[in-house]
């Protein structure tokens, strides 16, 4: 699609009108789901480091890697027949944006389904700037893509501590969120331990020690049941192959 040109068939309308024995009849210019979806990836927000990750590109150096691109696959696959979002949990740099984004990518290109990627920090940032006197923006117009997306991306939960604020604030969007019956797929660095439904994985080198903070830790326990009721929770474990591959093989 040449974005400076306009569609030789539609002229950048959407519909191509013929005239027929009953009338002129429209129907939808070829161009416009490309259009469309173009549109929608920008409105998705997606990070510029992360917005070529996809499916096909996503790396397996672990069995708990290719279970989860499975299980994001066959999200993207029943959309919009499931009912229970995604957690992906798991150490810095096993690929745990990069499935959620290429699982975002996916249901705009495929599905044609309004995504939003937020990054759990910015979002806490954004809400509270809208507090300042001197902001032009309201809190709902940070809140309303949030809750109207049809899936949103929260990336990196728990990355900042939790407070009062924080655990209301984000209890109140995800419940909304859950309330409309809209998927959030999450991300989460911080291991949930103590908990007898979840097997543990092989956690690579940075299993979780003695001290460390855990997912109820940094979100609390409103909060992390919250999501273990609303997501299927997707363990993915291995070593930091960002970390391995600099090491290794730096080519261009
Ligand atoms: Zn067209």
């Amino acid at each position: 699609m040449n974005e400076t040109k306009p569609c030789p068939r539609c002229g950048d309308t959407g519909w191509v009108t013929q005239a027929g024995p009953s009338g002129a009849t429209a129907e939808r210019c070829a161009c416009f789901g490309a259009r469309h979806a173009v549109l929608l990836m920008e409105r998705a927000k997606i990070p510029k480091r992360y917005e070529n990750c996809s499916f096909k590109n996503f790396e397996i150096h672990d069995p708990s890697q290719e279970h989860a691109l499975k299980l994001a696959q066959k999200f993207t696959a029943s959309f919009p027949d499931q009912n229970v979002g995604l957690l992906f949990i798991g150490p810095c740099g096993v690929g745990k944006t990069h499935l959620a984004v290429a699982l975002l990518r996916e249901l705009i290109q495929v599905k044609s389904a309004p995504c939003l990627f937020y990054d759990f920090r910015d979002l806490l940032r954004d809400i509270q700037s809208t507090f300042s006197p001197d902001s032009d923006l309201h809190e709902s117009d940070v809140l309303a893509p949030v809750f109207d997306n049809r899936v949103l991306v929260l990336d990196e939960l728990g990355a900042q501590r939790s407070s009062a604020w924080v655990e209301d604030t984000v209890f109140y969007i995800i419940n909304h969120r859950y309330n409309q019956k809209k998927l959030t797929v999450f991300t989460s660095n911080y291991l949930d331990a103590g908990e007898k439904e979840i097997e543990p994985v092989a956690w690579g080198k940075t299993s979780l020690k003695k001290g460390d903070d855990t997912l109820v830790d940094r979100i609390g326990e409103r909060l992390r049941s919250r999501i273990y009721e609303m997501c299927k929770i997707v363990e993915i474990g291995g070593e930091d192959y960002r970390q391995t591959r600099k090491q290794g093989s730096y080519r261009f």
